[in-house]
């Protein structure tokens, strides 16, 4: 199938290069020019392992090209994905200003007969909406269908071309034909639905998986109190089946470009039509306050945080990608600021895409973990990259000022940390090391 996929970001480049990977003939187009000179050049403007070998091996065979001319990609291809961003407005409803002006622009440009697919994540009835946007512009025929995108950046490959299911929302049956026949090697779970119910379809797993998180957190913190310890409880929970072990683990709650704008948007949806989603509204709200938590425990650990340096490791919303779009990073280090502390920041691959967020001479960049902790009077892990886990807490100690850890993702085991001199903070499991308080190092340094 001749494919034009346009927005090539996470989603609309992983989609392309799987496209063609399995047989089709993709243009990928992005409005930003550096991002189509990258990859007319080899390189990939996102980090996202497996994509650059393929990517370039599709490029190198001709079944995958690059452009900023929506126009000519369209009138070359049969099928137009749309893919661009739809971040959220101060309200917390989906920006469609990008996805308006993709679809103004493909109703422009059309010369014939076109599937118009939307990838990206829309609030319910936004078909319908592009779908007018298309005809105040072509008298062309054309059908529109809802195929909304499950990628998890990190492992967008493998999710892309070995998908847990597909969901395709028509409001014309003569496209099931061609869109099966697309889809078909990816997987056998492909659900054919009507265009609202597959919209919904992505609002809703999005603010299940979200649900589950929040719940899980809140467990811990509970766990924490009544001394607990909470991977424990979601083991013993996970193997239940109704359960399952998946979004069970406790931590600083969830970040990134997706599950925060997504519950937002649906909570608006759901306002929108007099209904009141307050099941959801908590689950944000928990959500916002567990990232807050490696700042009460470092005050709890260190007294007050002015003239402090702490050290960060792990800026991306999670493991895997160089993704910093509402890390919970963002939020700790602002506040550590604030409270006059110096923070000495790390990350393996999002450093860059960081520092165009969030830049104040307070903010050290260092070159590796170890480089982060030296001379700190505590250290954060917020990011499970697994090069954190690898690091000898012996080693550690020696570089700092004093061993004191926050674990915002429980990487460490309790007796690596028992054999440890490290003061232990970890999310609904005890802290460790601090029983005895003539011990506690910290106490000495309030
Ligand atoms: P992104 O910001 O990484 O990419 C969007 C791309 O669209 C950018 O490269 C931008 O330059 C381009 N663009 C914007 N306007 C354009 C235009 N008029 N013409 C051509 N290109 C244009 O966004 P993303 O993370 O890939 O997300 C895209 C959509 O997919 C969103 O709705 C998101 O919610 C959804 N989604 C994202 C993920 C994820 O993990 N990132 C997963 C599932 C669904």
């Amino acid at each position: 199938m001749k494919i034009a996929v346009i927005g090539t970001g996470y989603v609309g480049l992983v989609s392309g290069v799987c496209f063609a990977e399995i047989g089709n003939q993709v243009v990928c187009v992005d409005n930003d020019p550096s991002k189509v000179e990258m990859l007319h050049n080899g390189e990939i403007p996102i980090y996202e392992p497996g994509l650059q070998e393929l990517a370039n091996k599709n490029a190198t065979t001709g079944k995958l090209l690059f452009t900023t001319d929506v126009g000519e990609a369209v009138r070359n291809s049969e099928l137009i994905i749309i893919a661009v961003g739809t971040p959220s407005m101060p309200n917390g409803e989906a920006n469609l200003s990008y996805i308006e002006q993709v679809a103004r622009e493909v109703g422009s440009v059309m010369d014939g007969y076109k599937i118009v697919v939307t990838k990206s994540t829309v609030p319910v009835g936004t078909n319908y909406k592009v779908k007018e946007w298309i005809s105040e512009l072509t008298d062309h025929p054309f059908d529109i269908v809802s195929i909304p995108e499950f990628l998890r950046e990190g492992t967008a490959v493998k999710d892309t071309l070995f998908p847990d299911r597909v969901i395709i929302g028509i409001d014309n049956p003569r496209v099931i034909e061609p869109l099966l026949a697309l889809h078909q090697s990816l997987t056998e779970n492909i659900i054919i639905t009507d265009i609202r119910s597959s919209e919904m379809i992505k609002y809703a797993s999005n603010a299940f998986l979200a649900t589950k998180i929040s719940f899980i957190n809140e467990i811990a913190n509970i766990c924490e109190k009544v001394g607990a310890d909470v991977t424990k409880v979601a083991e013993g929970m996970g193997y239940d089946k109704r359960i399952g072990h998946s979004f069970l683990q406790a931590g600083i709650g969830y970040g990134g470009s997706c599950f925060p704008k997504d519950t937002e948007a649906l909570i608006q949806i759901a306002g929108n039509v007099d209904y009141e989603f307050k099941l959801l509204k908590s689950v944000v709200e928990v959500n916002k306050d567990q990232r807050f938590n490696v700042i009460h425990k470092l005050e709890d650990a260190l007294g007050t945080l002015n003239g402090r340096t702490i050290g960060i490791w792990g800026l991306a919303f999670k493991p895997n990608t160089d993704d910093v779009r509402d890390a919970p990073a963002i939020d700790i280090i602002n506040t550590l600021v604030t409270k006059g502390a110096y923070v000495q920041a790390y990350d393996p691959i999002a450093m860059d895409n960081f520092r165009n967020v969030l830049n104040v001479p307070e903010i050290k960049w260092s070159k590796s973990a170890m480089e982060a902790a030296e001379g700190c009077d505590a250290i954060c892990l917020l990011t499970e990259w697994a090069e954190f886990a690898e690091i000898e807490l012996i080693d550690l100690a020696s570089v700092m000022k004093q061993p004191v850890m926050i674990d915002g993702r429980n990487v460490y085991g309790s007796k690596e940390i028992e054999n440890s001199p490290f003061v232990y903070y970890s999310v609904g499991r005890p802290n460790l090391n601090t029983i005895d308080d003539d011990k506690r190092v910290v106490s000495i340094l309030h």
